[in-house]
């Protein structure tokens, strides 16, 4: 009889790998189906179903062997009588310490604001240890929230949620695009069942349209681009997400007209160069509409996200999206930071060496976190590492990445305390203003300082990053301290 869980599908997926690593998944697959004997799921499959589900994802994002087993194995300790000690003998340190920070992971509950943040937390400490346990727990979650169907109508909806406000911002944040689409999708019809039916409602109506409206362009468009000569690795079209369209859609009250890329069409092609070729192409053939042209090439997205994108007006009264980029940004987007851990043959350097790309990691293991403080440690992190971000320049041309709604104080903080500590006025390209200000993205700022100028307690209401906030908090601190000191010297 053949298995249905056939190891030959993660293998598969797996593409070219060496005799070690293949024997390292039979030997890890076949540990975690004999742990798991007899168990079953909600659903009433073998408990083995899952954890082989969760092996594949990760084997199509590409991880690397050892993440792959780890996946495999990971609810061996916590749900089977076979002990660590014994995994370490067959498998090693690496991949117990792998099975034990996703173990560690998961028997966190999801209950309030505290909780909330302890969750949080708990990520972050194990993402700037190994960033594989997470993406571990992201495929696992995956993977529990396709079979939430099985589980009790309260504890359904707080998985469902859970995943939408903590599993899916991380997994952007860390550039995982699609995955992060695919974890709000499943979640969608159980956490916000009434939308997630309006938001199909309004798909349905549309979707025909629009995919022969983009056909159309497409056609066009590789006859052109054939025409001068530039390889198409590929042309296809994107639905939009339905919960990132949900999104969208209460940002312009409910009126799908004005979501322009509820498709998108995608043009891949080999080289940087040439997507700016295809760029200058689209915009011959097709009017663009201004202000829509986005050059993330140029200035990446803070998650690293790299494309250009623009907005045609099709000529049949109709608009469309078109997203320029290479294979590697195709891949990139797609996987985020998992697609660094596609190059196998290079081991940790490639690893090691990708992660000052991730320096905010770091800074979100070092944020100061207070019990007593949950809402503000919240407020916090929406504020620097989920909000959308804008970038600015320096009259040099340096990129500050900074959170929307930041003003020239921040900007001085951002470059140097001392700059910050004696800002006296901004220029914005090339016009002074006010130092509170609002920047906007691709502003140039050039600060101007003076010797004696001093922060003072109004800056406080207008800094947005918690780096300004730091500074000017202390500074005050220390000053009054200094004024108080300073009068009883006199009396
Ligand atoms: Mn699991």
């Amino acid at each position: 009889m053949k298995n249905a869980y056939d190891v030959g599908e993660i293998l598969k997926l797996m593409g070219k790998i060496n005799k070690k690593e293949e024997e390292l998944i039979i030997k890890a697959y076949r540990f975690a189906q004999r742990a798991h004997e007899g168990q079953k799921r909600l659903s009433g499959e073998p408990h083995f179903t899952h954890p082989f589900e969760t092996a594949k994802t990760l084997a199509s994002l590409g991880m690397d062997a050892e993440t792959i087993s780890a996946g495999l194995m990971h609810d061996v300790l916590e749900d089977t009588k076979t002990g660590e000690e014994e995994m370490r003998k067959e498998f090693g340190e690496n991949i117990v310490f792998l099975v034990n920070g996703v173990t560690k992971l998961g028997t966190l509950k999801y209950r309030g604001h505290e909780r909330h943040v302890e969750s949080l937390r708990k990520f972050f400490v194990a993402m700037a240890n190994d960033l594989r346990t997470v993406i571990i727990k992201f495929a696992d979650r995956l993977h529990n929230l396709k079979t939430l169907e099985f589980l009790r109508e309260d504890k359904r909806r707080r998985i469902a949620i859970e995943s939408i406000e903590v599993y899916a911002p991380l997994a952007n944040r860390l550039g995982m695009g699609k995955f992060k689409g695919e974890l709000e999708d499943a979640a969608f019809p159980f956490a916000f069942p009434e939308e997630y039916k309006q938001t199909e409602e309004i798909i349905k109506e549309k979707k025909d349209l629009y995919e022969k409206n983009l056909d159309e362009i497409q056609k066009k468009l590789r006859k052109e681009l054939n025409k001068n000569k530039i390889k198409v690795v590929e042309i296809n079209y994107r639905m939009k997400h339905k919960y990132s369209l949900w999104k969208k859609l209460l940002k312009r009250e409910m009126d799908i007209e004005k979501v322009y890329d509820l498709i998108a069409l995608r043009v891949v092609v080999e080289s940087i160069e040439e997507c700016y070729r295809v760029l200058g192409i689209i915009h011959s053939l097709w009017n663009p509409l201004p202000g829509r042209i986005k050059d993330y090439i140029a200035v990446p997205k803070h998650n690293g996200y790299r494309s250009i994108h623009t907005t045609i007006f099709t000529g049949s009264g109709g608009i469309a999206e078109i997203q320029i980029r290479t294979k590697e940004m195709h891949a990139e987007a797609a996987y985020g930071i998992a697609a660094h851990f596609a190059y196998k043959e290079q081991g940790n350097k490639k690893v090691e060496n990708d992660k000052s790309k991730f320096k905010w990691i770091e800074e979100l293991k070092n944020l100061n976190y207070s019990p007593d403080e949950p809402k503000k440690f919240i407020e916090h992190l929406k504020m620097d590492f989920f909000n959308d971000r804008i970038f600015v320049f320096t009259p040099k041309g340096d990129v500050i990445d900074m959170p929307e709604d930041s003003c020239s104080l921040d900007f001085a903080y951002l470059i140097h305390s001392d700059i910050g500590e004696h800002t006296f006025g901004a220029k914005v390209n090339g016009k002074m203003v006010q130092l509170f200000t609002k920047l906007k993205n691709g502003d140039i700022v050039e600060i101007i300082t003076k010797k004696d100028s001093r922060p003072s307690r109004k800056w406080l209401e207008f800094v947005k990053t918690s780096v300004a906030k730091k500074h000017i908090r202390s500074y005050l601190e220390k000053n009054t301290l200094l004024a108080r000191l300073k009068s009883f010297g006199r009396s």
